[in-house]
């Protein structure tokens, strides 16, 4: 059992992508890791009650900008990656070369890990079928996407990893702390860091949060890992005041339309699509659950279309957005949309028409704003350097904050390996 006088190498604050490799990666070179993690560790279920309740909540998980675009994020052991739809895009490698980092061996490792493939015919729902086949037929380069998933957990006609998979068919970054905690890691929930304790410019623990309680936690190593808005609150609050600006959270929209002939909606989303590098966007199929279809209706107005779900054809539009905007010093986020994203997302949204249109669509209309990855809040060369080390010796942040610039793709694939390249990069330096 944890106690303040317990000895742990380093603290790990977030357990999504980015903090789950690390403090996996940390506990496989025998060192004793405390992650501290605001959400809590119910066993997945899979149901819409548990997915309001990690991903839902307003002001917490549902962050709104002033022009009502809303942003997720998923608070629970495992970050966002519990609800997240599982699409691994290869990492910006040549961007993070400019900085010095380069992943390319971790990322090999990642792939001989983890489920990352295409998936299998039978798992690709009939939508996600009929926009690619409409979308091949017009000439877009339209293909199935690598996927995080264990496809032989995996179930046709199934939408339940939306709200988490129930099944352990869809990686996720709890699989890891899992393994952490297996090695050794201690792992407390429903704990929220506030600051780090810094003694003579070095990192030394944590103050937090235990149901409202305050609490210390010491450690010589301490890594920020609680995602790209969770991070630069707790990097102001410890006198970093220049995180929090000009970042990113890659806006999207989506466009629907409906079919006659086809009685679905019960499949994986983002299963197949296509990166529109120099228009900068990505589109992709992406059929989500009845519940969430109503929301993305009753926020466009189309109230005749409420109960048209298994009929609708869906397409996402996720663009790279400019550099841009603030956070306040709690997290909430100040950043207008540009006319520059904007233009994107209607350039998208006139070719998902198209596609829509081609495979039998009518009535198509697109969704407010949404946004679901924000990072850029820490750059590397800005708030940390190549190795992911701030100002302060010993205190580190690996997570969506320290994306350089803007990509405009899901970033899992590449988190994990920089939480691998930094893990290696702590254990060499205790070494030398
Ligand atoms: C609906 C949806 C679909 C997505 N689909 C994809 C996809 O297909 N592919 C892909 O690559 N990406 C996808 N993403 C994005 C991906 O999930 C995130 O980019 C990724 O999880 C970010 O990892 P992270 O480590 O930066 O932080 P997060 O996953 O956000 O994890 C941060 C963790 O820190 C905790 N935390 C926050 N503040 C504190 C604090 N003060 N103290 C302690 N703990 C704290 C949080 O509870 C959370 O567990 C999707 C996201 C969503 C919401």
């Amino acid at each position: 059992m944890h106690s303040k006088y317990q000895q742990f190498d380093a603290i790990v604050a977030g357990s999504g992508p980015g903090g789950a490799t690390v403090a996996r990666e940390l506990t496989r070179r025998d060192k004793k890791v405390l992650i501290l993690e605001w959400g809590g560790n119910s066993p997945i279920m899979g149901t819409i009650f548990q997915a309001a309740a990690m991903g839902g909540i307003p002001f917490k998980n549902v962050l709104l900008t002033n022009q009502l675009l809303a942003m997720v994020r998923g608070t629970t052991t495992g970050g966002s990656s519990i609800l997240y739809y599982g699409t691994a895009f290869d990492p910006p490698f040549d961007m993070l070369a400019k900085y010095g980092v380069d992943i390319a061996g971790e990322i090999d490792e990642a792939k001989n890990e983890l489920p990352i493939a295409p998936l299998a015919d039978h798992l690709i729902g009939p939508m996600a079928k009929r926009i690619m086949a409409s979308a091949r037929e017009l000439g877009y380069d339209w293909r199935k996407l690598p996927k995080f998933v264990y496809q032989d957990k995996c179930r046709a006609d199934c939408w339940r990893c939306n709200y988490g998979c129930p099944y352990g068919a869809k990686w996720n970054a709890r699989m890891y702390v899992e393994e952490a905690v297996k090695n050794g890691a201690v792992l407390i929930n429903g704990v929220k860091v506030k600051r780090v304790i810094i003694e003579n410019n070095r990192a030394t623990g944590v103050n937090y949060t235990d149901r409202g309680i305050a609490r210390k936690a010491f450690a010589p190593l301490v890594i920020l890992a609680a995602g790209g808005i969770g991070s630069p609150v707790i990097l102001r609050e410890t006198g970093i005041k220049t995180a929090g600006y000009d970042y990113f959270f890659d806006p999207l929209i989506v466009v629907m339309g409906a079919v006659e002939d086809i009685k679905g909606g019960k499949e994986i989303p983002m299963a197949t699509g296509l990166h529109m590098s120099d228009e900068g966007y990505v589109m992709t199929d992406m059929t989500v659950p009845g519940a969430l279809y109503r929301v993305l209706t009753a926020e466009a107005f189309r109230f005749h279309r409420l109960f048209s779900h298994s009929k609708t054809l869906s397409i996402m539009i996720k663009a790279k957005d400019g550099l841009s905007g603030r956070l306040t010093d709690r997290g909430g986020m100040r950043k207008p949309l540009t006319k520059s994203d904007k233009k994107k997302l209607m350039k998208g949204y006139l070719r998902a028409r198209e596609i829509l249109r081609n495979a039998g669509a009518k009535s198509i209309f697109k969704s407010w704003y949404i946004a679901a990855h924000p990072g850029g809040t820490a750059k590397i060369s800005d708030v940390v350097d190549s190795d992911l080390q701030t100002e302060h010796k010993n205190l580190y942040v690996c997570d969506c904050s320290v994306i350089p610039e803007a990509w405009g793709l899901p970033p899992t694939l590449t988190l994990i390996g920089l939480g691998k390249r930094l893990a290696k990069h702590l254990c060499q330096e205790e070494r030398s």
